[in-house]
């Protein structure tokens, strides 16, 4: 058997996923490969008509499942809908959520084994949500992080990424990244620190490290509010 990956029904089918998505989703935060794909395929983000206006807050979670809406046949349905901040630790933007799945698994049965989220909906009115869509505040979620770690678009993002972003201070040509061993257990994960203007700015773990295979603790990821800025001269 010959299997074609690069034929021209198989760059269509690409591309078609491609723009169904950039229709939908706001992906200006998903990694280069994403970017490079889409000028690779000549992607056009608004082949489907410009982007529907957004939802009103709470309007998307309470869509019943099976009951999409009636394209009106000028726009393109998005999933637009406003960030969800629950606490000072991370956010969710799920209008750059593209269903991948990897937040549940990793909130799953892949590191954490929470289950905190979940998929609920159907079709294109599927989001990702707590039980009940309650606050994470009221959910099982422990604030491991581990969902972060994995989201590739961007959609989930500790909230100290979140700040500066929308500041317009996030600036990764300004960053640097300190490998370190979490000080506090003796499980010895590692812990790579991004640093901006003397601050650290966001924890993650490398994935290929033999402990945490990118995963972390609440402790690791958001306790380092007590680490003190370099001095000059250290
Ligand atoms: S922070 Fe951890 S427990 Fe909470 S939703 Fe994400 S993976 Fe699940
Ligand atoms: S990992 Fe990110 S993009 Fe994937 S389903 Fe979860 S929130 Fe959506």
């Amino acid at each position: 058997m010959v299997v074609r990956t690069d034929s021209d029904r198989v760059r269509h089918s690409r591309r078609m996923v491609l723009e169904l998505l950039a229709s939908s989703v706001d992906m200006s935060l998903a990694g280069a490969d994403v970017q490079r794909w889409n000028k690779e395929y000549e992607v056009d983000a608004q082949r489907y008509g410009p982007p529907a206006p957004p939802s009103a807050a709470g309007e998307r979670d309470r869509r019943r499942p099976g009951h999409h809406e009636v394209p009106d046949g000028l726009t393109a349905a998005n999933v637009t809908q406003p960030v969800k901040i629950d606490d000072e630790l991370y956010i969710r933007d799920y209008s750059k959520c593209i269903l991948c799945y990897k937040c549940t698994q990793a909130c799953g049965e892949d590191a954490q084994n929470t289950f905190a989220i979940s998929v609920a909906g159907r079709g294109f009115d599927a989001t990702i949500a707590t039980e009940y869509d309650a606050p994470l505040t009221d959910s099982a979620c422990v604030y491991c992080g581990n969902c972060i770690g994995v989201c590739p678009t961007g959609a989930l993002m500790p909230k100290s990424e979140y700040d500066m972003r929308q500041a317009g201070t996030w600036d990764e040509s300004k960053q640097t990244t300190t490998r370190t061993v979490c000080g506090f257990c003796g499980v010895g994960c590692n812990l790579d620190l991004h640093v901006q203007d003397n601050k650290i700015v966001r924890v993650d773990s490398p994935k290929d490290h033999d402990v945490t295979h990118g995963n972390l603790c609440i402790k690791g990821r958001f306790g380092y509010s007590h680490v003190h800025p370099a001095r000059p001269g250290d």
